[in-house]
């Protein structure tokens, strides 16, 4: 099968450099509300950061996708001395909390990288936050191009053919294939 060139973008996340100022939070709930900046609603933003000022922890985590159950491999983790849950770091819209759920709706959200025509330079996450703790790449990757759907065509040329004969039908195709 044919290689393609695809372009993969994502945000690596500093979480040493991070101080819990939130601004990313507020940053994509805005640029998320519709109309455009029409509200400020953290509780809307597509990263979230993971706080326990005790134990100096400030984690940003961007939504990811939704679950309808809550898993069952549940760990604590420590890092730098920091003790983590599993939860976390998961980046799940889950029935177990209420990070990543549209407050109003309670719908799943999750991070689309702020596409937008013409696109961004910067998500704008990334683009507000004053520590550079969220560091933006776009990481060209080749990919297998996908087949075209035969199937589901070669399925109606064979219906076409039972109900109206292989005569009409071929009649039919040389109409539409005229200049
Ligand atoms: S938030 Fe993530 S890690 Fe925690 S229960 Fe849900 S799916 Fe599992
Ligand atoms: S990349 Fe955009 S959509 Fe994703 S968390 Fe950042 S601001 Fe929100
Ligand atoms: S803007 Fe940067 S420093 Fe502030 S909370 Fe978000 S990731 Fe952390």
């Amino acid at each position: 099968m044919a290689q393609a060139k695809k372009i993969r973008k994502r945000i690596t996340i500093h979480a040493n450099k991070c101080i819990g100022c939130r601004a990313c939070e507020l940053a994509c709930a805005a640029f998320h509300a519709k109309p455009r900046y029409s509200s400020i609603n953290p509780a809307r933003s597509r990263i979230q950061i993971i706080k326990d000022p005790l134990k100096d922890i400030y984690l940003p985590v961007y939504a990811g996708e939704y679950t309808a159950t809550e898993c069952t491999s549940r760990n604590k983790y420590i890092l730098d001395g920091k003790e983590y849950s599993n939860c976390d770091f998961c980046r799940a819209s889950c029935p177990s909390r209420d990070l990543f759920k549209e407050p109003d709706s309670g719908l799943a959200l999750k991070c689309d990288m702020c596409e937008d025509t013409p696109p961004l330079k910067l998500p704008k996450c990334v683009e507000w936050c004053p520590k550079g703790a969220l560091i933006y790449e776009e990481v060209e990757e080749q990919v297998q191009e996908q087949a075209p759907p035969l199937g589901a065509i070669e399925i109606g040329v064979e219906s076409m053919i039972e109900k109206y004969g292989l005569q009409k039908v071929l009649e039919t195709v040389a109409k539409l294939a005229r200049p």
